[in-house]
């Protein structure tokens, strides 16, 4: 069976589509490959948890004496102040050993970032430096077991004594106790614990503390208790662990004061007035690690489609009596198996690219940019969300698609499937997440017809504002669909290959399902129902809402990549590529549109052919498109080995 060409198409230029992918931070990223090209730093799938611990800690250690863990950080304090090039990094060694890159992220992102972004000059002074360079390794100490999506309610405590100056940390009971936290099992020396502030017995929410665990020796400090966790369903070279706290005093300074203070005497100051406000103003500094995980889950996802796209290219099976076995990836079922995901991980890696440089802006700018701020933040939680429930469900095709090969602890699969499983639980559970981006975007909605208050959410459930909102956008909707229903030739196949039919779908149906659900919320709120029961009965409807955003703000960013692509063949292929994660999403989703009357049946069908279509045409080009992607050959493991030694 022959493969079905494309000859009218000039040539791609793959080193041109590299350029574009890899975007302005070319730099960092050749030098994480460089880095984990070398034999010694490639994944060791055989080590046992001890070893694998070790040799993580060397690995890092290493990273860090090269300086290259301080890049994110402001130069005063030896960083370089490249926000953006960090990510960047984060990502690239995502393509290497997941443990290794978890145990960086909870060190230089997570405590780092804690300590930067939370507290003030006396804490960047006295412990960036050491931290950055790895001399003292720590921990982000937030979730406990009683408590891990809803942070507020945490229980550890942090009392203020104002009789020698001290904050007094206490695990109440055993739900209180930290869990889960990286670096503590073993190599911790400090950490940034969350704890429910109070001063002069008054409670004043969650702020966050440094508190010594360890001395100089590794020894346990006295008043801390700390167990292991033990062996993982993955990223066992990371020690997670569990830490309690019997009355551990640490000075007043030792408080993350950026926003909020305690004074010697006792007196609790804030510029943030409203407590939840407060809350999340601090949560939402921390929100790189979000961005992160999403980068790293798109980088583990472009390790298994090269490795199962270049099996799936030299392994054959079956063929026609007396003739060759055909190579798996003729067969139409393989390509719909591994080229749309393809297509989606390239649009999850531009829209990545676009979060990267609204966070790096955001986190720059001189000034505070409040809207930027919660649009980044919307963004950060969608995009994580769909790109790590995207990594899971590609790893597992990709493994698949590999057989029994696939199997194989050689070939990384086993790796890449365990280590980035918790990818959609930690930064954020992504059902929870998708419900904030979802709250977010109804507050947008309201923005944009100049009826917001500014204090979001709490506005909003008292339901006051949604009769404009929606009443204005249903009229809008009938608008459009009188008018569609007005446009000629909408059974044809033809439309469906233009950029902007496709974007309107998708943008249509994330605005109707936004208001949509701001009306049912809107009802339910006015027919005089607990605000909390209306939100539990739309919690689908929001997810729904959260998702349609994300598929539309990916599918744009991939269409402004493939305008700048410089190189006309690359261009061609990219734009080929955008179709099919245009397509097959809007097929994924085909039910709903012929719900709405977006797409006749007969339209609908013509989805399912141009799909098809589109990975026959890109067929020829998916060992090249996934060679493009650069991920490192030592990080492909055994079975890509194997696939390029077996003849064609
Ligand atoms: C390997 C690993 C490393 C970690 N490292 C750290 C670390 O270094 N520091 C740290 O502080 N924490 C860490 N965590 C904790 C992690 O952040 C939490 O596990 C995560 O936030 C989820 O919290 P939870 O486990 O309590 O789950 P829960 O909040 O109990 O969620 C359980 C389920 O309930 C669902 N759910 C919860 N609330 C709702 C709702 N309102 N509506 C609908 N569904 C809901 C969720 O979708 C989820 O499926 C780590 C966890 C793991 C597994």
């Amino acid at each position: 069976m022959a493969a079905t060409t494309d000859l009218s198409a000039p040539p791609a230029d793959l080193a041109a589509l590299r350029t574009l992918l890899d975007g302005e931070h070319v730099e960092i990223r050749n030098l994480c490959r460089a880095w984990l090209s070398d034999a010694d730093n490639a994944p060791r799938p055989d080590l046992p948890m001890e070893e694998h611990r070790t040799q993580v800690l060397k690995w890092a250690r290493e990273l860090a004496d090269a300086g290259e863990t301080a890049r994110g950080f402001p130069v005063e304090f030896g960083g370089r102040g490249e926000v953006g090039g960090s990510i960047a990094g984060f990502e690239t060694l995502a393509f290497g050993d997941l443990s290794l890159l978890v145990k960086c992220g909870v060190q230089f992102g997570l405590f780092g970032g804690a300590v930067l972004h939370l507290g003030t000059r006396k804490h960047h002074e006295a412990y960036l430096n050491d931290i950055t360079s790895l001399r003292l390794p720590g921990c982000f100490a937030m979730t406990e077991t009683g408590h891990g999506s809803n942070v507020q309610q945490l229980a550890t405590a942090a009392t203020y004594d104002a009789a020698t100056g001290e904050f007094i940390i206490s695990t109440p009971d055993a739900a209180a106790r930290k869990d889960y936290i990286g670096n503590a099992a073993r190599d911790g020396r400090m950490a940034a614990v969350f704890a429910q502030l109070i001063v002069g017995g008054e409670p004043r929410g969650v702020h966050a503390l440094l508190v010594p665990l360890r001395d100089d020796d590794n020894n346990v400090l006295p008043g801390i208790r700390i167990e292991d966790c033990g062996s993982k369903l993955g990223l066992d070279g990371v020690d997670n662990g569990r830490i309690w706290f019997d009355d551990v005093r640490v000075p007043r300074d030792n408080l993350l004061d950026r926003y909020a203070t305690v004074s010697e005497d006792g007196v609790y100051e804030s510029a943030i007035e409203n407590p939840t406000k407060r809350f999340f103003t601090m949560l939402g500094t921390l929100i790189q690690g979000r961005v992160s995980v999403c980068g790293a889950s798109i980088s583990a996802t472009k390790v298994a489609l090269t490795i199962a796209i270049r099996h799936a290219e030299a392994r054959r099976q079956f063929g026609p009596p007396g003739e060759d076995e055909v190579v798996l990836l003729d067969y139409r079922t393989h390509q719909r198996r591994l080229l749309p995901a393809l297509a989606k991980v390239y649009a999850l890696h531009f829209a990545q690219e676009d979060v990267v440089a609204r966070l790096h802006h955001v986190f720059t700018a001189d000034a505070e940019l409040d809207r930027e701020r919660r649009e980044l933040e919307t963004l950060a939680a969608g995009l994580k969300a769909v790109a790590t429930w995207h990594a899971t469900a590609t790893i597992q095709e990709c493994r698949e698609a590999c057989g029994g090969m696939g199997y194989l602890k050689g070939n990384r699969f086993a790796a890449l499937k365990a280590d980035t499983d918790v990818f959609t639980t930690f930064e954020g559970d992504n059902t929870v997440l998708l419900q904030l981006a979802a709250k977010n975007l109804l507050t947008d909605f309201r923005d944009q017809l100049g009826e917001l208050d500014p204090l979001g959410t709490a506005g909003f459930y008292a339901g006051q504002v949604f009769e404009t909102v929606a009443e204005r956008s249903a009229m809008r909707e009938v608008l459009t669909r009188l008018a569609d229903d007005l446009l000629p030739g909408r059974d044809d196949l033809q439309d469906l290959a233009d950029r902007e039919v496709q974007l309107e779908l998708l943008r249509w149906r994330s605005s109707h399902i936004r208001s949509g659900v701001a009306r049912r919320l809107k009802g339910g709120i006015d027919a005089g129902r607990e605000p909390f029961a209306v939100l539990i009965d739309c919690q689908d409807h929001l997810i729904a809402a959260a998702r349609a955003y994300v598929d539309c703000f990916v599918l744009e960013r991939f269409a402004a990549a493939v305008d700048r692509c410089a190189d006309p063949g690359s261009r061609v292929l990219l734009d080929r590529l955008c179709d099919l994660y245009a397509l097959s999403t809007i097929e994924a989703d085909r039910g709903w549109f012929q719900e709405h009357g977006r797409l006749s049946s007969t339209r609908s069908k013509a989805v399912i052919k141009a799909v098809n279509t589109l990975c026959a045409k890109l067929r020829p080009h998916a060992v090249g498109l996934v060679e493009a992607l650069g991920v490192p050959e030592t990080s492909l493991g055994d079975a890509a080995a194997v696939a390029r030694a077996e003849p064609r």
